[in-house]
């Protein structure tokens, strides 16, 4: 639809200039927001995660464009404690225009150790085209997109657009996004939305943009089987009755065919077409050893973000050094799963639970407790929200978006779709494949920065033109 508007050249040019031109204003308030080591995890000093949520208030208000701004927090489930302080921010919608909520989070990950760093974590330091320090671009690259955004929005449309902007900078996302169910429901007029950005996201590389349209979900659970009320000497009773440990390796060995794929009925896939990927590239990026093979078929990166995969991640059983010649009683393990887009994770959950009961030989004792599920997230890349970004990206990036899924888990996003069905997400971001994000050395490429402003600011002023 943007093709048609006569407008379009005129706008990019302006945008394009008004966002290089405020490229040093939106450098200079990210580093000034970096410099605050906002980690939110327990163990660290939370005045920091108070001073950032302040500091991006102080940034929103200045843009003089909303209503309110607030710093604010929620109750973890059902209280008494409080989550970290988020800022919120609103503009009603004007003539018919709709409204975007932006999201993105102004806390960090730890730093890990000084020493695996080149440069200090929180002082930011421009290297070529990037600039490295922890939260450079996880997430406060996200916060300053959205704010730089809106800068270059009202350069181009005034301070008296027609657009609602809804915006929600959570203070506690790297721990957990504890309070986030609340927060949203606590909020839930302050934040409604018709679409919502969440940028917090990666691109396919510093050339070519992504807008991620499939997230697999995740179920976890301990698996425990038992054969004998008591350990019994291997000696005496080996050969006649079965120890935990074989049921348990048989049942395990059963949820996988022999090229590694998942064979557990009821487990789906998502079928979509996925960009080239070579299982060499992926040996390589997952530093494979010599002579291991990859696992699973069809294209790789469909094995990666559109099948589902199930992984033992932990057993409790005895130590090699403990190990005694007997017949062990019970074994447990941890099993992580991962589900693919467009099953639910609960219906992922039962599939599997039943193949592991119907599976398990000699009628051993099965037991799954400690269920943990997050389901899949699939953009509807139909929707008018999602055609708009990814003309956005192509006009800002002057190459084609990759839709692009992510083999992990972003909880929330479950929970903001239970809270605001109708409104349409979109997951963008400002990493790229050498970003590093939760590792020594993170950094974001300032071409990567100014392309995502570009693309937001944009999409932010076409959308305004909807209303009318
Ligand atoms: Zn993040």
């Amino acid at each position: 639809m943007s093709e048609a508007d006569p407008q379009r050249d005129d706008l990019i040019t302006t945008l394009e200039e008004a966002v290089q031109a405020g490229m040093p204003h939106a450098v200079a308030d990210l580093t000034d927001l970096v410099r605050i080591p906002s980690v939110s995890w327990s163990a660290f000093d939370q005045q920091n995660v108070e001073r950032s949520a302040d500091a991006v208030a102080a940034l929103l208000r200045d843009l003089h464009v909303f209503e309110t701004v607030a710093v604010a927090r929620a109750p973890i489930g059902a209280g008494p404690d409080q989550g970290q302080p988020a800022v919120i921010a609103r503009r009603a919608a004007r003539d018919g225009a709709p409204t975007v909520l932006l999201y993105a989070h102004h806390d960090v990950q730890p730093p890990g150790k000084d020493e695996d760093w080149d440069t200090s974590p929180f002082e930011p330091t421009v290297r070529g085209d990037r600039l490295y320090a922890r939260g450079a671009a996880d997430d406060k690259a996200g916060v300053m997109t959205h704010i730089a955004a809106i800068r270059a929005l009202t350069e181009a449309a005034g301070s008296e657009f027609d657009l609602g902007l809804a915006v929600f900078i959570e203070g506690e996302e790297e721990f957990g996004s504890r309070s986030f169910a609340n927060f949203l429901a606590e909020n839930k007029e302050s934040l409604a939305a018709d679409a919502i950005v969440v940028a917090d996201s990666d691109n396919w590389s510093t050339d070519v943009p992504s807008l991620t349209v499939g997230l697999r979900g995740n179920v976890t659970f301990r698996l425990t089987v038992s054969t004998l009320e008591h350990a019994s000497h291997s000696g005496m009773y080996g050969g006649g009755v079965p120890d935990a440990m074989m049921p348990l390796v048989r049942v395990l060995s059963s949820l996988h065919d022999s090229d590694g794929s998942v064979a557990v009925k009821g487990m789906t896939s998502h079928e979509a077409e996925v960009p080239e990927f070579s299982e060499d590239e992926l040996r390589h990026d997952a530093a494979v050893l010599d002579g291991v093979s990859v696992i699973g078929r069809g294209p790789v990166l469909s094995r990666l973000w559109n099948q589902p995969t199930i992984t033992v991640t932990g057993i409790d059983a005895p130590s090699v050094a403990n190990a005694s010649n007997t017949l062990l009683p019970s074994v447990a393990v941890r099993i992580s799963a991962r589900v693919a887009p467009g099953q639910r994770a609960r219906d992922a959950f039962e599939a599997l639970s039943r193949h592991v009961r119907e599976n398990v030989p000699f009628g051993a004792h099965v037991e799954i407790d400690e269920v943990d599920l997050g389901d899949p997230f699939l953009v509807d890349t139909s929707g008018w929200a999602a055609v708009e970004a990814k003309a956005a990206m192509k006009d800002a990036w002057g190459a084609d978006p990759v839709e692009a899924g992510i083999g992990g888990s972003i909880p929330f996003i479950a929970d903001l779709v239970r809270e605001f069905p109708d409104a349409q997400i979109l997951v963008t971001g400002v990493e790229d494949p050498d970003t590093r994000a939760h590792s020594p050395n993170e950094s974001l490429h300032l071409g990567v920065f100014r392309r995502a402003i570009l693309t937001e600011a944009l999409l932010l002023a076409r959308l305004n033109r909807r209303g009318r």
